[in-house]
């Protein structure tokens, strides 16, 4: 037996056998040589070859429009190395002597690559080029035998070497055990989704994972964050589920403050999820997992249908859904989402609803507000946030947008309402000019993943800074308690989206800030629901007044702890 540590991201614990999830660039052994066509192969690299031309040109004027011609000359080399003699004679004639495309495009580019390697200066860097042309070789031919994530066989364990959104979301979750990563983070979108699902996960194990042969048997223990080869039984036992009951009603602190506890959800399978746990509606519905792992962006149609999904599950309560938070770690192949040098400070989230997708977030829009008209005699509502706002200004225009679509729908005849409307508190300047931001809208959401990454500039994927990436740090805790007393003062009702909003360790502190709501992967919901009825408000505020007076995340830590024995 042996134990690996990570970081666990769902209080859940699963067993199963291992299936090991290859990048493209990662081969399995090549087939016996008399199974291979030779021009079925043949002809799978040469429309490769031309897919990457065509990439390529596109990415070449793109640059020479963003950045000049000096920028673009790159790919004129790149696609020079795709058309180079040595290198496609040596596919085709391995390709001849019985090898598969993949294989024999990953060996033609061994000796160029090492040749390069081994110059002194900026010639060395030609290597790099090198691999790039023939990862991209590599990722088109294989495309079409990509692993089908969503058809894992019953009980397996997923390891890889990181997942992206658009995988986790084929996850299967009824089918899996579990995922374990070598790297990734608590607030990698990744994790976040298979606390959606109840999945049992624990990321950034590191290299030593790599060891782990298919088939292995494997326990992923999310609650400690360990992830046990071959387990004993002690290690088996811990696979468990969790025992706190599930309520269904409303909860209000001792006093009588009813905390709103609501669900994360990022597609509508989860939707069943956060009803079973007992969620008091929907918090945060990220749109973009509508977006991500297809083709072609969903229609106005089929989003109306998404949301009125999501109203039709939770008839009396409300259902906060987030306007379409792409850019960043959750690229759109289909929108050509720029390469950038720090996509989290780029174009995302509302920078690109108000600018390169302006037509998206209109049919986004639109679906909205039909939904929400078509919704308005039931028990239950419907709003709408903005995501990533980090001025006056941007809401400003989201919420002309808003205006403008309402009187297009009018102008058409067509049923409609204008929700519920909100901002969500992820970047600095949203909390430095939360007063405004309150005046405009009926209520703020923090997002405390992105917040406490802008707040202690520490990536939420980046394991190095993990330590850093942690919302009890004074600074993320005095930008709450400033981003809460502004929404109060301007009558705006104020909730937390984040992952600390699940942290059953801090409903106390949260609600002794004075939060009103706060929305969470399902799974947590019946901790946090539990917690709310102990609480004394007014006790809660003293300790959460303890709390914010100190400098160090230590110190917090320490009256956290203090706090509960007491
Ligand atoms: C957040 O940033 O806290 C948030 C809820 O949004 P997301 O995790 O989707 O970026
Ligand atoms: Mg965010």
């Amino acid at each position: 037996m042996t134990e690996l540590s990570g970081t666990g991201v769902t209080p859940r614990a699963g067993i199963g056998r291992v299936v090991w999830y290859r990048g493209t660039t990662d081969l399995e052994d090549p087939p016996d040589p008399a199974t291979v066509d030779p021009d079925e192969e043949l002809a799978a690299f040469e429309s490769a070859q031309e897919a990457a031309h065509e990439e390529l040109e596109r990415e070449r004027e793109r640059t020479s429009e963003r950045l000049g011609e000096d920028e673009a000359e790159i790919f004129d080399a790149h696609r020079a190395f795709l058309d180079d003699p040595e290198i496609v004679g040596g596919i085709e004639a391995a390709i001849e002597n019985g090898l598969p495309a993949p294989h024999a495009i990953r060996r033609a580019f061994t000796d160029p690559i090492a040749r390069f390697e081994n110059l002194d200066g900026p010639m060395a860097e030609r290597a790099d080029d090198l691999r790039d042309v023939r990862d991209r070789l590599l990722r088109l031919v294989t495309d079409g035998d990509r692993m089908d994530l969503g058809d894992l066989p019953d009980g397996s364990v997923l390891v890889a070497e990181r997942l992206t959104p658009s995988d986790t979301a084929q996850l299967d979750a009824d089918a899996i055990a579990g995922f374990a990563t070598i790297f990734g983070g608590r607030t990698s979108h990744a994790a976040i989704f298979a606390r959606s699902l109840a999945i049992p996960a624990v990321v950034g194990v590191g290299e030593e994972l790599a060891q782990v042969g298919d088939g292995r048997e494997l326990v992923v223990d999310g609650e400690q964050g360990t992830v046990v080869i071959d387990p004993d039984d002690e290690a088996r036992n811990r696979v468990s589920v969790s025992e706190t009951p599930i309520v269904e009603d409303h909860v209000s602190t001792a006093g009588g403050r009813e905390i709103e506890v609501a669900a994360n959800v990022g597609t509508l399978a989860e939707l069943d999820v956060a009803a079973e746990q007992g969620a008091d509606g929907i918090g945060l519905f990220r749109t973009e997992f509508l977006f991500l792992d297809r083709e072609a962006p969903p229609d106005e149609e089929e989003q109306y249908e998404a949301y009125t999904a999501a109203l039709s599950a939770f008839p009396d309560e409300r259902v906060v859904v987030r306007t379409l938070d792409i850019g960043g770690d959750k690229p759109i192949p289909y929108l050509d989402t720029p390469d950038e040098a720090n996509p989290f400070l780029g174009e995302r989230g509302i920078r690109r609803s108000l600018g390169p997708d302006s037509d998206l977030f209109e049919a986004q829009l639109r679906a909205l507000l039909r939904a929400a008209g078509d919704h308005e005699d039931s028990g239950g509502s419907l709003a709408v946030m903005f995501p990533l706002v980090a001025s006056v200004e941007e809401l400003d225009a989201a919420l002309s947008r808003v205006e403008s679509v309402a009187a297009e729908l009018a102008g058409e005849g067509i049923n409609h309402a204008v929700p519920e409307l909100g901002v969500m508190i992820e970047t600095p300047g949203s909390v430095f000019m939360a007063e405004a931001l309150a005046e405009r809208v009926s209520f703020l959401s923090i997002g405390t993943n992105d917040l406490t990454q802008y707040v202690m500039a520490a990536s939420r994927e980046n394991e190095r800074v993990s330590d850093l990436h942690d919302p009890r740090y004074p600074a993320v805790l005095r930008a709450i308690r400033r981003t809460v007393q502004a929404g109060h003062d301007g009558d705006a009702w104020v909730g937390m989206c984040g992952e600390m909003a699940g942290d059953p360790a801090l409903t106390d502190l949260l609600v002794g800030l004075g939060l009103d709501e706060l929305s969470m992967s399902a799974i947590t919901v019946p901790d946090v629901k539990a917690n709310v009825p102990e609480i004394d408000t007014d006790d809660a505020a003293e300790r959460a007044d303890r709390i914010l007076a100190a400098q160090t995340r230590e110190e917090v830590v320490r009256l956290l702890s203090v706090e509960e024995a007491e």
